[in-house]
């Protein structure tokens, strides 16, 4: 049973409430330990530290700012087994997915190692006798706010960034998955990170808030849900604070009749299934173009179910895992009956995992074919392995359905025939948030 504090200016300090969470495993209901829920007196101690070590961080060349993140990663690929497990326990997902996810952060890990040779500025000559030099400065108390789905990924978007161009961090992780920072605060202190550099301040909304609000802090960085990505980003403008928000996800898949039907159902099941589809990036809407009854639309639907319906629970690869916890079971189970009440039709039913398990909150690949575009589990994010079908009749419709989903992190053709394939690509809406982890961020600070 492991007690996570936070973790200020080098110390693990417990927070100043006494509360803890429970921290549960997902594949079996277990308590793995507890997790702190701070509040502003908390935060106070974490950005103050944070600021107060942030004038001899920012005088630190970059390239030596740099060559301590070299050692970070260094010791991430080390440790990642380690780190993998307590994916795996914590989160759910499996030991491929997990590994995975470490090696997707540690990708931007060196990206950050490359910034000496990307931020040397430039000077540019505006007029005749009139130069003006461009010059990348740090901001100063950086703060980021993560979900749970990527517990070591998606901080490190952040993280690595903001520390080699010179700010210092105040991390919040996500209350359901805390173990895993937890235990990579331990190699940031290993390669030789000064003192409150990096902090972690663990809680909730309230530590969520007290973090915005903090006078020192100078940017935030949030992904998550879109209604709270909404509250973060209106909460910093409110103040004229610096605000990168990422929210939820819809993303649509468009198979054209041309499609290589097995890599496409492959493809289809391995996003929509992959990290049991608590992944921004996960398939959500398959739109079939074409006549329902025509051969090769049913063969794509039929591989489709097939390769789902082969996917067995679990947490070894190759298997798939439980979701994150029971509200967000919940909240998938109420889709399904929301879309048989609305008169979908259930091809392949998750459901029944949950009886074949002892503990944990399990739910297998699903499959539900709409006939109205507009039900709920067409439109809204779920979150799970759920997968909604709809045919339509023209390329037309299927790229009126996708531009008219208000979410966007991704979409898809599958087609055999390149013109086709740019066609959608110049039409599609969807934009993939990976993309601005790299170059926005190192934009933004
Ligand atoms: P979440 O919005 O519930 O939580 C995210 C963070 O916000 C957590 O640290 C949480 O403690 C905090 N939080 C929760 N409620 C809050 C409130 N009312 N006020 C202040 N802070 C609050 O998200 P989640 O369930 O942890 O993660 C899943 C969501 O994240 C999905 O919607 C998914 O699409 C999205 N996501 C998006 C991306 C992207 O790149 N766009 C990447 C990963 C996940």
């Amino acid at each position: 049973m492991t007690t996570v504090n936070n973790y200020i200016n080098g110390e693990i300090v417990p927070p100043s409430t006494n509360e803890y969470l429970d921290i549960i495993n997902p594949s079996d209901s277990t308590t793995l330990g507890k997790v702190a829920i701070s509040n502003s007196t908390d935060v106070n101690a974490a950005v103050t530290a944070a600021n107060n070590a942030f004038p001899k961080w920012s005088n630190m060349t970059v390239k030596s700012r740099a060559a301590l993140m070299l050692k970070f990663h260094a010791l991430v690929r080390k440790n990642a087994n380690e780190l993998s497990k307590l994916i795996v326990l914590e989160n759910g997902k499996n030991m491929t997915e997990a590994l995975a996810d470490v090696a997707k952060g540690n990708e931007t890990v060196e990206y950050a190692c490359s910034l000496p040779q990307l931020m040397q500025g430039k000077i540019d000559r505006v007029s005749s006798e009139v130069t003006c030099r461009d010059r990348r400065d740090p901001l100063g108390v950086v703060v980021s706010i993560v979900p749970f789905n990527f517990p070591f990924m998606v901080p490190h978007w952040t993280l690595p960034i903001a520390l080699v161009t010179g700010n210092t961090i105040v991390l919040k992780p996500s209350e359901k998955v805390p173990l895993t920072m937890w235990k990579v605060i331990e190699l940031f202190e290993e390669a030789g990170f000064p003192k409150g550099v990096v902090n972690i301040v663990n809680g909730t909304k309230e530590a969520v808030e007290s973090l915005i609000d903090h006078p020192l802090v100078k940017a935030v960085t949030f992904v998550g849900s879109s209604p709270v990505a909404k509250l973060v980003s209106d909460r910093c403008h409110s103040l004229n604070k610096r605000c990168t928000a990422l929210g939820g996800a819809k993303n649509h898949l468009i198979a054209l009749p041309d499609c290589d039907v097995k890599p496409t159902a492959n493809d289809v099941v391995v996003s929509y299934a992959g990290c049991a589809g608590q992944r921004c990036m996960a398939a959500s809407v398959l739109l079939i173009v074409g006549d329902k009854e025509g051969t090769q639309q049913k063969a794509i639907l039929e591989s489709v179910i097939d390769k789902a319906a082969s996917i067995e629970p679990g947490t070894d690869s190759g298997k798939m895992g439980a979701v994150i916890d029971e509200q967000s079971y919940k909240k998938i189970i109420s889709y399904i009956e929301q879309s048989e009440k609305e008169g979908a039709k259930i091809l392949l039913d998750g459901r029944s995992w949950s009886s074949q398990q002892s503990g944990g909150n399990w739910i297998g690949p699903t499959i539900i074919l709409h006939e109205n575009k507009n039900d709920k589990a067409m439109k809204e994010e779920i979150f799970g392995p759920v997968l909604s079908v709809h045919f339509v009749n023209t390329w037309q419709e299927a790229i009126a359905i996708e531009n008219n989903n208000p979410f966007g992190n991704a979409a898809a053709i599958y087609t055999s025939n390149g013109g086709h394939a740019e066609w959608f690509m110049k039409r599609v809406r969807a934009s993939v948030s990976h993309s601005l982890s790299y170059t926005c961020l190192y934009d933004f600070f």
